[in-house]
């Protein structure tokens, strides 16, 4: 029997994994595919982390933590895994990110540069500002390497003592006598507590929660690039553009595949995460491409990579993360609503704190589940 098992090992349960085997637990993650793989909702190269977040501002005490946690495990492994670019934001004074951004940037006391149309041309002379827009810019932002760090919290979690069970779908899960028990399509495991990080398939792994949690699929796309201004190297942000037509989000050039941009908003439903369909989709492409031929009108309209991934929307696009209501030694980290990678780690600890110290120390109950079981 083990102490914990860890349904789930992708973004969050990689993190899981890694800080219950730091502790010493006698841990198992179980997994559908190998990790990092580009099944679910953890891979495409890049996701952006800021502090300054236009969400919600109770994010922000997480987000101090994750930063130094993601610097921590940079240290013990020696690995890059966070490029500080900083994160380049327009929108409408009246929107919801700028307002956003702002609201938590006053409440949290943190540095942000609020940038003049003047600033903006002098400085980011690769991007438009569209009339009557603001812009700001967070120093303290930038991206993570999203298949880089799932590898290192799996390798470190194994190095740890961590079991990992790859190739085994769980069909379900269940206690009795207090005793976890769970069920793949090849082995019954049991343990004294279970940490549940599903992803996409939270309607499967965690259905009695009865939360209508919603699956959309999502595209990137890669363009060329010829605009040196937009390369990591020579200074080029992350951005995030709130448009009449919706957000918009993008990361500058790292490698031969050029810029990274993507449509945030919308999304199709997805009925089954496993059938998700991978073809790309001619009318989001173009939504996208039309941004870039607005807002940086350096990028070519040439796509050279496209892939999917998927967002799973709670009804308030807030996380789930807590203990299951009627199970004390279960708990999980759901819902993530395409904005959750970056929280890996604090969610990977506010998980083991839920499982071996009986509560988190973190401030999270916002993201309970009785938000929506008491309406
Ligand atoms: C296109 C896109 C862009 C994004 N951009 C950002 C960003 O810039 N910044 C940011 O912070 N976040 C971003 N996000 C969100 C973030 O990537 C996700 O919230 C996060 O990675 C989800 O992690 P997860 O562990 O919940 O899911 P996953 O990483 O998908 O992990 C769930 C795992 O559970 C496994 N699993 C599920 N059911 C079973 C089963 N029955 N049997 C065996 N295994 C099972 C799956 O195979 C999977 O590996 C983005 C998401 C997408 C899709």
């Amino acid at each position: 029997m083990y102490d914990v098992i860890v349904l789930g090992v992708g973004g969050i349960g990689s993190a899981a994994l890694y800080y219950l085997a730091q502790r010493g637990a006698k841990v198992l993650g179980i997994e559908r595919f190998t990790p990092p793989h580009d099944r679910g909702s953890s891979h495409g190269e890049t996701r952006i982390i800021r502090k300054a977040y236009f969400e919600h501002p109770d994010y922000v005490p997480l987000l101090h933590r994750a930063y130094k946690l993601w610097s921590d495990l940079e240290t013990q492994t020696g690995k890059r895994l966070y490029q500080p670019v900083g994160l380049l934001e327009v929108g409408p004074p009246q929107g919801m990110l700028i307002p956003g951004v702002l609201q938590s940037a006053q409440t949290h006391n943190l540095e942000l540069d609020l940038l003049s149309s003047e600033d903006f041309h002098a400085r980011f002379t690769g991007f438009r500002l569209p009339e009557g827009y603001q812009a700001v810019f967070e120093r303290d932002a930038g991206f993570l390497y999203v298949e880089e760090c799932v590898r290192t919290y799996v390798q470190e979690a194994q190095r740890q003592g961590a079991q990992l069970c790859v190739g085994e779908s769980i069909q379900d899960w269940r206690i009795e006598n207090g005793i976890a028990i769970v069920d793949t399509d090849v082995n019954r495991y049991t343990a004294r507590r279970l940490v549940v990080c599903p992803g996409a398939w939270a309607v499967n792994l965690l259905r009695d929660l009865k939360v209508p949690v919603r699956v959309v699929r999502k595209h990137l796309y890669w363009f060329q690039n010829q605009d040196a201004r937009l390369r990591a190297e020579n200074g080029g942000p992350a951005f995030f553009y709130e448009t009449p037509w919706g957000c918009y989000y993008g990361f500058p050039q790292i490698n031969e595949l050029g810029v990274k941009a993507a449509r945030h908003s919308g999304g199709e439903a997805v009925v089954d995460p496993l059938e998700v369909d991978r073809s790309s989709d001619p009318v989001d492409q173009s939504q996208v491409q039309m941004f870039l031929r607005t807002h940086l009108p350096g990028v070519s309209q040439t796509t050279t990579h496209h892939a999917v991934c998927m967002y799973t929307l709670t009804p308030d696009e807030h996380f789930l993360v807590d203990r299951h209501p009627d199970y004390p030694q279960v708990s999980f980290a759901a819902g993530l609503s395409g904005h959750g990678f970056k929280f890996a780690p604090v969610l990977g600890e506010i998980l083991l704190q839920f499982t071996m110290d009986d509560g988190s120390c973190h401030p999270i109950e916002f993201l309970g589940v009785n938000r929506f079981r008491n309406n």
